[in-house]
């Protein structure tokens, strides 16, 4: 839902002439540098950028989905580290207070993540449950007027830099799986939290992803979302199940920059006395790259429509996420194959890009995950 185009189409044009001027000439100064430059921070929250999804009344902009995907459309057109910068605050990290979080805790949290005070992270995966989120072991035993949770967090987005952490852990141990989980809020600075060393990554260079170890940390019973026990699961599930869109459109944008860099170079690049963009083999790939990008742009927006009409898009999302970045890596790597040897060499995005995507085919739900979704959906509703 779209709730004034006019007005959403002043935001895309800003977000996109930022993109444009201001990050795409960053690119290589941050990939270089593993680090976001503070004057591109103080940027992005003078354009609300880390509130974009957190209601007015919060202090953020409060957009759709269908505004939200556009949006990540023109984010995506640039090295996914930006994006990764503002998209917990947006996303994973803010989306369970905002949708099972007690009214202080929104007032207390959401107001300071809109305006990219703190930024926060999701803390689910740990070293031995991925995939098998329910299996989690990290624990929060309650003891008087709190509780005190220990274990250990693994490849936490923004970890070095987050003021708060949405941590979900096992509240009753007796109940094994999804249903003795529980959501908490714990701010960084509390005692007995630990941030291991920056894993070093593929690429996405300038996001940083770490450990958190808790350690006999304690947080008051005010600390867990929606102050109720054993319903963490859902509150993640949900989190997750928006989150795929996101990934789904970043994807999208990611895939457009590619055709257009790749397709530029096709028309500038002569062999055999004319621009390789004249060759059908060559016009092959950027054909195919057209019409899958505009195949997955359609039902990210589909998707994105149905989950504003208030739809269960467990189904949809799964599918335009598995699409959608799967497409993104195959355009990435034909973007390769059009730049030939120079889309080898780092001077040229395609490079770069080509290692950035292949993460979305495995967070926030492995393509694997999607399949096992989808089918499970499917298998659900023929019994019905
Ligand atoms: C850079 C980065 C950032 C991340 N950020 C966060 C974050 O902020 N917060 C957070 O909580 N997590 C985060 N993650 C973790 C990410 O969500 C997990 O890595 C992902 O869910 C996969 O889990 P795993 O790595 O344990 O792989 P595993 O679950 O061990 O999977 C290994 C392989 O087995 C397959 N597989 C597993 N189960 C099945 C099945 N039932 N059927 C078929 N195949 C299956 C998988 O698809 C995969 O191919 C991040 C990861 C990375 C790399």
């Amino acid at each position: 839902m779209i709730r004034d185009q006019e007005t959403l189409q002043l935001l895309l044009d800003s977000i996109g002439s930022f993109v444009k001027e201001e990050l795409i000439p960053r690119e290589e100064e941050v990939a270089e540098s593993d680090e976001i430059p503070e004057d591109i921070a103080s940027q992005m929250r003078e354009l609300g950028l880390f509130g974009l999804t957190i209601p007015e009344e919060f202090g953020g902009l409060g957009v759709t989905m269908e505004e939200e995907v556009n949006i990540a459309f023109e984010l995506g057109r640039t090295s996914p580290a930006f994006r990764s910068f503002i998209g917990t605050n947006n996303g994973i990290g803010s989306i369970g207070i905002l949708l099972d979080g007690t009214d202080e805790q929104k007032a207390h949290y959401l107001p300071r993540l809109a305006s990219g005070e703190i930024l926060s992270a999701f803390c689910l995966t740990e070293p031995d449950s991925g995939s098998d989120a329910a299996s989690l072991r990290t624990t929060a035993v309650k003891e008087g007027n709190g509780y005190f949770i220990n274990g250990t967090k693994r490849y936490i987005t923004n970890a070095p830099h987050a003021g708060i952490f949405t941590v979900m852990a096992r509240t009753n141990s007796d109940v094994k799986g999804a249903k003795g989980i529980s959501a908490f809020i714990v701010e960084a600075n509390t005692p007995g939290i630990t941030i291991g060393k920056r894993d070093k990554k593929m690429g996405q260079k300038g996001a940083h992803t770490a450990d958190v170890i808790f350690d006999n940390v304690w947080v008051p019973v005010s600390a867990l979302i929606g102050e109720q026990e054993d319903v963490g699961f859902k509150t993640a599930m949900k989190v997750l199940d928006k989150g795929r869109l996101h990934i789904a459109a970043i994807a999208v944008g990611a895939a457009e920059r590619v055709l257009d860099d790749s397709l530029r170079f096709a028309m500038e690049r002569q062999q055999f006395g004319k621009p390789i963009a004249d060759f059908q083999l060559i016009q092959a790939m950027l054909a195919d790259s057209k019409a899958e990008i505009y195949a997955a742009r359609c039902m990210v927006l589909d998707a994105a429509r149905k989950r504003d009409e208030g739809k269960n898009v467990s189904t949809e999302a799964s599918c335009a996420k598995m699409f959608a970045t799967e497409m993104c890596s195959r355009v990435a790597d034909r973007g390769v194959q059009i730049h030939g040897g120079a889309g080898y060499i780092s001077e040229y995005a395609v490079e770069r890009f080509y290692r950035d995507v292949r993460l979305f085919r495995l967070y926030e739900g492995t393509t694997q995950i999607q399949q096992v979704i989808i089918a499970r959906n499917m298998i659900r509703e023929a019994q019905q």
